[in-house]
C-alpha cells in the first residue's frame, strides 16, 4: 500500500467503499430470506436480532441496525437498489423503521408502502441526525424522548440507568415513597423501585413461587428424539408443540381463516392462562425449565434459552391424548412454539397467524 501514489490510494478506497455498499445490500437481502425461511428459529434463536449477535458476532447497535434496515427494505423494495448507490445508510433506516413501527403501534395501524416509500425519499441522503430531526416532525406523537434511557455497567455489581419518567409516572414512585415511609424513609430511589420489584416480582415470577410436588429434574429432551406416533407427523421440532396448536386447528377448521388464528392464538397458552394446566403445574414446569425455552436445535444441539415470552407446551399433543401431568409439559417461548406449529399446519397458515399477534415474531 505504501508505493500506492495519492491518486490510486483514493481511488483505491472509493472502490471498496462501492463494494462495502454492494455487499451491505447483499448481506441484507440474505437476512431477510433467513427470516422469511425462520432458519434462525431452527437453529435455536429466538429472534433475528438474538441470532445477528449471538452466531454473527455483531454488536448489538450493528445488530439492530441491520435487522431494521432489512425489514424496511423488504417492506419497500426500491430502497435496497439505494444502499447499494449510498443514497440510503443502515443508520438512517434503522432509525426510519423503527419510527414506523412506533406510530404503527400507536395508531394501531399499518403504514403502507406508498408513504413508506415518500418518507424514505425524504431522507435520502441525510445524515442520521437529519432523518432524526425529520422524522420527529412527521410523526411528532412517536417521537422518542429527547432524553434516552441510558444503562452503563459502573463496576461489577453497579449498574448506572438514567430515565425519564412522566409526571404521572413520577406521582406512582413518589406515591411508594409515602407508603413506604415508615420503613424506608430516607430510602434513595434506586431502593424504592427495589422494593416495589420485590412486590411485583413476589406476585408474578414463577421461579419464586413454592411448589407443593415438584417434578423431579431430568435432562432436557432432544426436539426430536421422540418417536412419533403412528400417524403423526414426523418433525424436526419437537413432537409437543403439536398439543395447542393441533387442538386450535380443530377450533377454527370449518371456519374462517381469522377462526383459525383465534383459535390458535387461544390455544397457545401463555404462562398465566394455560388452560387447564394447574397454576402449581404452571409453576413446577416453569422452574423445572429454568424459566427459560427448552428448545433444542436437533442438530447442533443449542438450546434457545430465551426468556421473552414464554408459554407451556404440551409434550404429547392434547388432542393426541396428551395430559396435563408435569411430565408432559415444558416451556417453549412463542419464537419456537409457532415454528413447530408451522411444520404441523404449514406455512401459509402460520404466517397469517403470526401477523395476527406481530410482523416481529
Ligand atoms: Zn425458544
Amino acid at each position: 500500500m505504501l508505493t500506492l501514489s495519492n491518486d490510486n490510494l483514493l481511488a483505491a478506497v472509493r472502490k471498496l467503499v462501492t463494494d462495502e455498499r454492494r455487499l451491505t445490500r447483499n448481506i441484507l437481502d440474505h437476512i431477510n430470506e433467513v427470516d422469511q425461511r425462520r432458519l434462525h428459529v431452527e437453529l435455536g434463536y429466538s429472534s433475528i436480532f438474538e441470532w445477528l449477535v449471538k452466531d454473527l458476532g455483531y454488536s448489538e447497535s450493528a445488530a439492530y441496525r441491520r435487522m431494521q434496515a432489512a425489514r424496511l427494505i423488504r417492506a419497500v423494495p426500491g430502497a435496497a437498489v439505494k444502499v447499494e448507490s449510498g443514497e440510503l445508510g443502515l443508520s438512517v433506516l434503522a432509525k426510519v423503521q423503527t419510527m414506523i413501527r412506533a406510530e404503527e403501534k400507536r395508531t394501531c395501524s399499518v403504514i403502507s408502502q406508498t408513504t413508506k416509500t415518500e418518507i424514505l425519499a425524504k431522507v435520502e441522503s441525510c445524515s442520521a441526525r437529519e432523518a432524526e430531526v425529520h422524522l420527529a416532525s412527521q410523526f411528532p406523537d412517536s417521537a422518542p424522548s429527547n432524553v434516552q434511557e441510558k444503562v452503563h455497567a459502573i463496576g461489577q455489581d453497579l449498574v448506572r440507568v438514567e430515565l425519564t419518567f412522566t409526571s404521572a409516572q413520577f406521582e406512582k414512585l413518589k406515591r411508594i415513597e409515602e407508603l413506604l415511609s415508615h420503613t424506608h424513609l430516607g430510602s434513595s430511589k434506586a431502593a424504592l423501585i427495589e422494593t416495589a420489584m420485590d412486590v411485583f416480582l413476589e406476585k408474578k415470577d414463577p421461579l419464586r413461587r413454592d411448589v407443593a410436588k415438584p417434578r423431579q429434574p431430568q435432562p432436557l429432551r432432544e426436539p426430536a428424539h421422540s418417536e412419533p406416533a403412528p400417524g403423526e407427523p414426523r418433525f424436526g421440532a419437537p413432537p409437543s408443540t403439536q398439543s395447542n396448536t393441533a387442538a386450535a386447528l380443530k377450533i377454527g377448521a370449518s371456519s374462517a381463516d381469522v377462526s383459525v388464528a383465534e383459535g390458535l392464538r387461544k390455544n397457545f397458552n401463555p404462562i398465566g392462562t394455560a388452560r387447564q394446566v394447574r397454576p402449581s403445574q404452571k409453576v413446577s414446569v416453569f422452574k423445572n425449565s429454568g424459566g427459560r425455552c427448552e428448545y433444542i436445535d436437533s442438530k447442533t444441539k443449542r438450546r434457545c434459552e430465551s426468556r421473552h415470552l414464554l408459554e407451556i407446551d404440551h409434550i404429547q399433543p392434547r388432542a393426541r391424548g396428551g395430559t396435563n401431568e408435569l411430565q408432559n409439559l415444558r416451556i417453549l417461548c412463542r419464537s419456537h412454539n409457532l415454528f413447530a406449529a408451522q411444520k404441523i399446519f404449514g406455512e401459509s397458515t402460520m404466517a397469517r397467524f403470526r401477523s395476527t399477534l406481530s410482523p416481529y415474531s
